[in-house]
């Protein structure tokens, strides 16, 4: 590659500030150190965590940032020490890392890492170092990726390898948005054949939770949101029967224990609002019920003790709770071999030019994942 070691210039989308528009700007990407990668992103999707962190977060000071965590690329060039990828491999940029050697990564139990930014460093959402930099001043890497980028540098403790036919502009989707929700269901709930499931938010993770709980086998699939236009959607992912908070003058809890006898077996909260994670777990039944977090926030969230006293099992989940390396390749196989929907799940495709659009698309609820051709 003419490109290896040097300083690529190529096209990003910088969010400067919160609340104001990205700009398209011309940024320098550094080469590739010890353990890094430097990808050429082929195609990114938008996820509410980026908008999370453009308009809703309370910690401002994660910022100036390249957004986007959801990406595929080729691998243009390598660092030293790096072995397992080459130039032109198909990859997945993720922000959960596995550096397989820290007692999180050896542990079955869970795919936290003790090198990830997310332990050190969840103020700024990003390592505080970066390998973009616009106009002399350091951007940092959303999440460590930044794939509002035509190239980012990323240590390989963060990527996966995936097959050579994968088509990228739709197996992005498999970093972060899919992987979530689906494992949220059938990983982290641990939905049983036969059960009875609530699945509330409809965006890209609520839709693929659903997915989840039809794949292991649920017998009723609820989808709660007070966006009636989803519905649709989650007919086509498997749900059984559709629900807005909003129509009904009591509590939603209370409709859903009316219509199944007590209370679903596993709830799980897809929208990122503490009210909706209170309302999720008191949905659930007692003596068995699990309710898991999956939505997004840095409020605070509350409920009454008596509803872990009788029995119910609260939890939350980070990327469905898969260890990236294992898991991810083998999710894409899954979608190559018709085991799980991905294009179900785009609704939109731009160029990266358009962002701000796309950003808007999803802020209004008229998309449920737009993706972003980065470069051909
Ligand atoms: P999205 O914006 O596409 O979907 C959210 C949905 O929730 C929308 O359909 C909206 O209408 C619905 N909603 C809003 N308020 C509601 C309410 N009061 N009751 C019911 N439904 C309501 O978002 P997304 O990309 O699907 O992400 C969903 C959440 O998951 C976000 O909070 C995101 O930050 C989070 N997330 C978490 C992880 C993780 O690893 N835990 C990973 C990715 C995303
Ligand atoms: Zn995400
Ligand atoms: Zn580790």
């Amino acid at each position: 590659m003419a490109t290896a070691g040097k300083v690529i210039k190529c096209r990003a989308a910088v969010a400067w500030e919160p609340n104001a528009p990205l700009m398209m700007e011309e940024i320098e990407v550094a080469p590739p150190q010890e353990g890094e990668i430097r990808i050429k992103v082929v195609a990114t999707g938008v996820c509410h965590t980026d908008l999370y962190h453009l308009f809703e977060g309370k910690d401002k000071r994660g910022f100036p940032t390249v957004l986007g965590h959801e990406g595929a690329g080729v691998v243009e060039s390598v660092g030293p020490g790096v072995t397992d990828f080459k130039p032109g491999d198909k990859v997945i940029p993720v922000s959960v890392a596995h550096c397989g050697e820290c007692r999180f990564c050896k542990s079955p139990k869970t795919n936290l890492c003790e090198r990830s930014w997310i332990n050190d460093h969840v103020d700024l959402m990003s390592y505080p170092t970066t390998c973009f930099t616009c106009r002399g001043q350091p951007i940092l890497q959303f999440t460590s990726t930044g794939t509002f980028s035509e190239y980012i540098v990323i240590n390989q403790i963060y990527v996966v390898k995936i097959h050579d036919d994968a088509p990228l502009d739709r197996v992005c989707l498999l970093g972060c948005g899919i992987p979530t929700g689906y494992g949220a269901a059938v990983n982290t709930a641990g939905v049983t054949p036969g059960s009875v499931c609530a699945v509330f938010g409809l965006g890209a993770v609520g839709l693929a939770a659903v997915m989840g709980c039809k794949n292991a086998g649920a017998s009723r699939i609820f989808a709660v949101d007070i966006n009636e236009q989803k519905f649709e959607k989650a007919k086509v992912f498997g749900a059984t029967d559709f629900l807005n908070p909003k129509a009904y003058d009591k509590p939603i809890s209370e409709v859903l224990a009316e219509l199944t006898n007590g209370g679903v077996d596993f709830s799980i909260e897809c929208v990122g609002n503490p009210e909706v994670m209170r309302a999720a777990l008191e949905s659930c039944i007692k003596g068995w019920g699990v309710s898991v977090l999956v939505g997004y926030t840095d409020v605070d969230f509350s409920a009454r003790p008596i509803q872990l006293i009788s029995g119910k099992t609260w939890k939350g989940t980070l990327l469905g709770g898969y260890k990236i390396k294992d898991s991810l390749p083998k999710l894409v196989n899954d979608y190559m071999t018709g085991k799980i929907m991905v294009d179900e799940f785009i609704t939109h495709k731009m160029d990266l030019e358009q962002i701000n659009d796309a950003i808007n698309l999803m802020k209004t609820g008229q998309c449920i994942r737009c993706i972003l051709n980065i470069s051909k």
